[in-house]
C-alpha cells in the first residue's frame, strides 16, 4: 500500500488523532480527536498537509491516486450518514475547509454546501421543507465556488444579485423569495458563461475544484503575509490540510438550531458554560446579528436532551484538550453535532483566572498554565487603563513612544514647579516638557503622567517614569511643546495650559480632553498565585531597579527577590539633598568636599538601610555615583541665583563651575568609575554609607547582602583600583566595629571593551551586571537620548527589526553579552550574572537572558510581575523544545 494521504473520522472512530496537527492541521486533528472520544461530529475526512506540499511541488496538479483514496473516504461518509453525494432524494452536502497546523484565521478558503446542483437543490427544498433556504444555499455555493476556486470576482456576483433585487424593487437579500433566488441562480450561470466557464453540475467535479482551491489558497498573498508577520515561515509548515465534512443544517425546523459556546466565561474566567444559540437557524444567523440569539441556559427548556449532551460533551472536551474550549454546534432534527472545538480566546482577567483554576482543579500543571497568559496582559492588569468606550470617542491629539505603560488624565502644565503647585491644590496634572532633566523630578512625581516631545525609551523621562510606575510617552516628535508659550500643538490642534489631556503610555497615544481611567486591582488573588507558579518554574531570578525604600517595598509586593540596581544619584535629587550635593560639587578644596560629603553620609546610610530593611535576606546591589556632575547643577537663571546663595558663592563663581563641568559628549565623559577615580572621597563616602547601614542591620540581628557595584568599567585596572580602595574602607570599618559582614564587589558591564576583556575583570569581580542601556548606546553608536529622531525610519526600512533599546539587539549587543558571559564564567565560575538595563523588563530580551544563562534580570518595580512571567515562559518553552529565534 502506498502512503496514506486521507484520514477518515466520524461515528466514534478516526484514523487520525489530536496529536497529528502537523499532518492533519489543527482543525483536522481536533475533529479526529473529538470523534475518537465519542463526540458527535458530522463524518468526514481530512486530506493531509503533505498532499498540499506535493501539490505545490508537482506543478499544482492533484494526483489520480489521491482522488481514488478520497472517493473511497467519501463512500464511507455516505455510509455513516445514510445520505448520498448527488442524490436528489437524500443528498449528502459537504463543506470543504482549509486548516493548517497553526491556525491562520480567515486567511485561506472555505466552501460550504458543496454537492448542490440543479437537481439536488429541488431535493433539498423538499427535504427541508424550505424552498427559500435550498435556493439560497445553492446560489451562495455557486458564488463561493466561482469566487474562491474559479477566479470570478465577487463583485460580479454581487452585481447580478443586485439586478434581481432592483427588478423586484427591494434592497435587502432577505426580501428575496425562493423564486427570486432561483432567478439569481440563472444569472449566476450566465455569469459563469460570460467568464468562459461552465458551472460544474457534477458533485465529484465540484469537490476537486474546491480541494484544489484550498491547496492553492495556502500561497495566496494574504496567507503568505500572515505567515511572515507571525514568524510562521520559519516553522517548516507543509501546507494546509483539506477537511471535507458532511454539512448539517440547523434550519430544518424548531427541532433544529445552531450556536457557539465556551466551556468557561471568556470575559471573567468563571467556570460556567457561556454561549448563545438560535433555533431554526444557520451558523451565519448567530454571527450576523439579524436575530438576537438566546442564552445557552434556555436551551435546557427548548431541548433538554440536546442541552444535557452539549454540556456533558463540552466538559469532556475541556478535560481532553486541557484548556478552555470554544465550540460550534448544530442541532439537526434533534440530533446534536459538534462542528469545531478550539482553545478559546479570552480577556486578560479570564486568562489568569482560568490558568489558576485549572491548576487548582488538578487539570493542568503549573508549567503549562504559565505559558497561557501573555506578559503584556499581566502588565495591562496592573496599570490603569482608559475606559474602552470613552477612548473610542475621544479626540486624538498625537502619538509618541510608549515609554511607561498605563493611562493618565489631567490638566496640562508645562513646568515642574507648576505641576507641584497644582498637585498641592489637589488637582490631577499631566506634565508636558520638550524633554525632562533630573531637576524636573519633583514635577514628575506630582504629575499623573508625563509627555515629552524628544527622547527615546531609555531617556531620563522614560527611565524615571517607569521607575515611579508613572504613565509616560516620550519622543512624541509630532507634538510641538512650547513651555514659553505654554502650548502644545499637533495635527492642527492647540492645547493650552489648564486644558485637559489624556495619555495612554501603553499605546503611546495622546487624546484631547478627559478620558475616564479604570484602576487595576493589584497583585492579589489569582495574579499572585499565577506568578508564584511562574517563580517555581523559572530559571532566572527577578530583582528590581529601585532607588528608594518606597520603590523597594512596592517591588517586594510585586515579588522582586532583591535589588539589582540602586542608582544612588537619584537619592540626591530630593529638595533637602540637592543643595548638599551641590555644595559638594562646588567645593574648591578636598577639605570642603569632605565636609559636604560628611553631611550627605548619614542620609545615604539611612537610605541604604531602608533598602536593606525592605529586601531583608535578599541581595541589594548599590551602584556608586554614575552620572556626570553637570547633571546636578542648575541651568535656569533663577535657579542659579538661588543655588549660589544657598551654597555661599557668587553667581559668577557658580556660572564658572557650571561652564567648567560642561562636556560636549557627557555620556562618554567624566562619569561612572571615572568620577570615583578622580574624586575618591565620593566613592569612599558611599562605600562607608553602604557598610555602616549593613553593620547596623547585622547588629540588629537582621540578614543583609550588600553588593557594591562600580559603573562604567572598561578596563580591569579601573576595577581593581576601586576595589582596593573600597576594601580598605570596608576593612577599617569592620575592624572598628568588630563585626563580620558578608559583601560582594562587582561591576556593571556596559562598555564594549569590558565585554571582550570580561575574563580579566571576572578574576577580581564577584558579579557582573549588564548595563544594556549604555552597552546598546556604545555598541551601536546611537545616543540614548537622541535616537528617537531616526529609529522610526530604521525600523520601517528593516535596518533594525525593532527599537534596540527596547528589545535587545541579539546579533550585536547580544553577542557581546554572550562573549562576556563565557569569558567571565571561564575565569570565575562562581561569578553571579545579571542584567539591569531596561531590557531586564522586556519579555523578548528576558528570553535572551535565559538563553545565555544569566542568573537574574532586574527591572523597574512595575515590570517585576511581567518579568517573572516572561522568565517562567522562557524556561518552559525551551524545555519543551522551542527553537532559538535568531
Ligand atoms: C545601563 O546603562 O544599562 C544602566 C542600567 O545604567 P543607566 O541606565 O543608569 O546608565
Ligand atoms: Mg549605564
Amino acid at each position: 500500500m502506498g502512503k496514506k494521504y486521507v484520514y477518515s473520522f466520524g461515528n466514534g472512530k478516526a484514523e487520525g488523532n489530536g496529536k497529528l496537527k502537523d499532518l492533519l492541521g489543527g482543525k483536522g486533528a481536533n475533529l479526529a480527536e473529538m470523534s475518537l472520544r465519542g463526540v458527535p461530529v458530522p463524518p468526514g475526512f481530512t486530506i493531509t498537509t503533505e498532499m498540499c506540499r506535493l501539490y505545490w511541488e508537482n506543478g499544482q496538479v492533484i494526483p489520480e491516486y489521491l482522488k481514488e483514496e478520497a472517493e473511497a473516504a467519501l463512500r464511507r461518509v455516505e455510509e455513516l450518514s445514510g445520505k448520498k453525494f448527488g442524490d436528489p432524494s437524500n443528498p449528502l452536502l459537504v463543506s470543504v475547509r482549509s486548516g493548517a497546523a497553526i491556525s491562520m484565521p480567515g486567511m485561506m478558503d472555505t466552501i460550504l454546501n458543496l454537492g448542490l446542483n440543479d437537481e439536488v437543490v429541488e431535493g433539498l427544498a423538499k427535504l427541508t421543507n424550505n424552498k427559500r433556504f435550498a435556493w439560497d444555499a445553492y446560489r451562495r455555493f455557486m458564488q463561493m465556488l466561482g469566487d474562491v476556486a474559479l477566479g470570478i470576482e465577487h463583485e460580479k456576483f454581487e452585481k447580478k444579485l443586485n439586478e434581481v433585487k432592483s427588478e423586484k424593487g427591494v434592497k435587502n437579500d432577505l426580501d428575496l423569495d425562493a423564486d427570486d433566488l432561483a432567478k439569481v441562480v440563472e444569472k449566476y450561470k450566465e455569469l459563469y458563461k460570460e467568464e468562459g466557464k461552465e458551472f460544474p453540475q457534477k458533485p465529484e467535479e465540484q469537490l476537486w475544484i474546491a480541494t484544489e482551491a484550498v491547496f492553492a489558497s495556502w500561497n495566496n498573498k494574504r496567507a503568505i503575509k500572515y505567515r511572515q508577520i507571525n514568524g510562521m515561515d520559519k516553522m517548516g509548515l507543509l501546507g494546509t490540510a483539506v477537511n471535507v465534512q458532511m454539512m448539517v443544517f440547523g434550519n430544518m425546523g424548531d427541532d433544529s438550531g445552531t450556536g457557539v459556546a465556551f466551556t468557561r466565561n471568556p470575559n471573567t474566567g468563571e467556570n460556567e458554560i457561556y454561549g448563545e444559540y438560535l433555533l431554526n437557524a444557520q451558523g451565519e444567523d448567530v454571527v450576523a446579528g439579524i436575530r438576537t440569539p438566546k442564552d445557552i441556559s434556555t436551551l435546557e427548556k427548548d431541548n433538554k436532551k440536546a442541552y444535557d449532551k452539549l454540556i456533558n460533551t463540552m466538559r469532556k472536551l475541556e478535560a481532553a484538550f486541557k484548556d478552555m474550549q470554544d465550540i460550534e454546534f448544530t442541532i439537526e432534527k434533534g440530533e446534536l453535532y459538534f462542528l469545531q472545538t478550539r482553545n478559546g480566546k479570552r480577556t486578560a482577567t479570564a486568562a489568569v483566572k482560568i490558568a489558576v483554576d485549572m491548576v487548582e482543579e488538578g487539570l493542568v500543571s503549573k508549567d503549562i498554565v504559565v505559558t497561557r497568559v501573555k506578559p503584556a496582559d499581566i502588565e495591562k492588569l496592573l496599570h490603569p487603563a482608559f475606559d474602552k468606550e470613552e477612548v473610542e470617542k475621544a479626540k486624538y491629539f498625537g502619538k509618541g513612544l510608549p515609554a511607561s505603560p498605563g493611562a493618565a488624565t489631567g490638566i496640562v502644565t508645562f513646568t515642574p514647579e507648576h505641576a507641584e503647585e497644582l498637585k498641592a491644590e489637589g488637582k490631577q496634572v499631566i506634565l508636558l516638557r520638550p524633554e525632562t532633566s533630573p531637576e524636573d523630578i519633583g514635577g514628575m512625581d506630582a504629575a499623573e503622567g508625563i509627555l515629552t516631545s524628544t527622547g527615546g525609551m531609555t531617556s531620563h523621562a522614560a527611565v524615571v517614569a517607569r521607575g515611579m510606575g508613572k504613565t509616560a510617552i516620550v519622543g512624541a516628535e509630532e507634538i510641538v511643546i512650547n513651555p514659553q508659550e505654554r502650548t502644545a500643538k499637533a495635527n492642527g490642534i492647540t492645547v493650552k495650559e489648564g486644558d485637559w489631556l489624556s495619555i495612554d503610555g501603553t499605546e503611546g497615544k495622546v487624546y484631547v480632553g478627559k478620558v475616564k481611567t479604570i484602576k487595576p486591582t493589584g497583585l492579589e488573588g489569582d495574579i499572585r498565585k499565577l506568578l508564584d507558579y511562574a517563580d517555581e518554574v523559572a530559571d532566572l531570578g527577578v530583582r528590581v531597579n529601585a532607588d528608594t525604600p518606597k520603590d523597594a517595598e512596592i517591588a517586594k509586593g510585586f515579588g522582586a527577590k532583591g535589588i539589582g540596581l540602586c542608582r544612588t544619584e537619584h537619592m540626591f535629587f530630593g529638595e533637602e539633598r540637592i543643595n548638599k550635593m551641590r555644595r559638594m560639587i562646588v567645593s574648591k578644596t578636598k577639605e570642603q568636599r569632605e565636609a559636604a560629603l560628611k553631611d550627605l553620609l548619614p542620609m545615604q546610610k539611612d537610605d541604604f538601610k531602608g533598602l536593606f530593611e525592605a529586601m531583608q535576606g535578599y541581595a541589594v546591589t548599590i551602584r556608586l555615583l554614575d552620572p556626570p556632575l553637570h547633571e546636578f547643577v542648575p541651568h535656569e537663571e533663577s535657579a542659579i541665583k538661588e543655588v549660589a546663595k544657598s551654597v555661599g558663592i557668587t553667581e559668577e563663581e557658580l556660572r564658572d563651575i557650571i561652564e567648567d563641568l560642561h562636556e560636549s559628549n557627557p555620556m562618554m565623559g567624566h562619569r561612572g568609575v571615572r568620577l570615583a577615580i578622580t574624586y575618591p572621597e565620593i566613592a569612599e563616602m558611599q562605600v562607608k554609607a553602604i557598610m555602616l547601614a549593613a553593620i547596623e542591620m547585622v547588629k540588629e540581628g537582621k540578614t543583609v547582602k550588600p553588593e557594591i557595584m562600580i559603573p562604567l568599567v572598561g578596563k580591569v585596572n579601573e576595577f581593581t583600583l576601586l576595589k582596593e580602595r573600597a576594601e580598605k574602607v570596608i576593612n577599617d570599618l569592620l575592624l572598628e566595629h568588630q563585626i563580620d559582614v558578608e559583601y560582594k564587589i562587582g561591576t556593571m558591564i556596559e562598555i564594549p571593551r569590558a565585554t571582550v576583556t570580561a575574563d580579566e575583570i571576572a578574576e577580581h569581580a564577584d558579579f557582573f551586571s549588564f548595563g544594556t542601556n549604555d552597552l546598546t548606546q556604545m555598541t551601536l553608536g546611537f545616543s540614548r537620548d537622541d535616537y528617537g529622531k531616526f529609529i522610526g525610519e530604521y525600523v520601517e526600512n528593516g535596518i533594525y527589526e525593532s527599537d534596540p533599546f527596547q528589545h535587545i539587539d541579539r546579533n550585536g549587543v547580544g553577542k557581546l553579552v554572550k562573549t562576556a558571559v563565557d569569558l567571565g564564567r571561564g575565569s570565575n565560575p562562581r561569578i553571579k550574572l545579571g542584567v539591569c538595563g531596561e531590557h531586564g523588563g522586556d519579555p523578548e530580551s528576558i528570553e535572551f537572558c535565559h538563553l545565555v544563562g544569566l542568573d537574574y534580570v532586574s527591572c523597574s518595580p512595575y515590570r517585576v510581575p511581567v518579568a517573572r512571567l516572561a522568565a517562567a515562559q522562557s524556561a518552559v518553552e525551551f524545555k519543551r523544545g522551542k527553537k532559538v529565534n535568531k
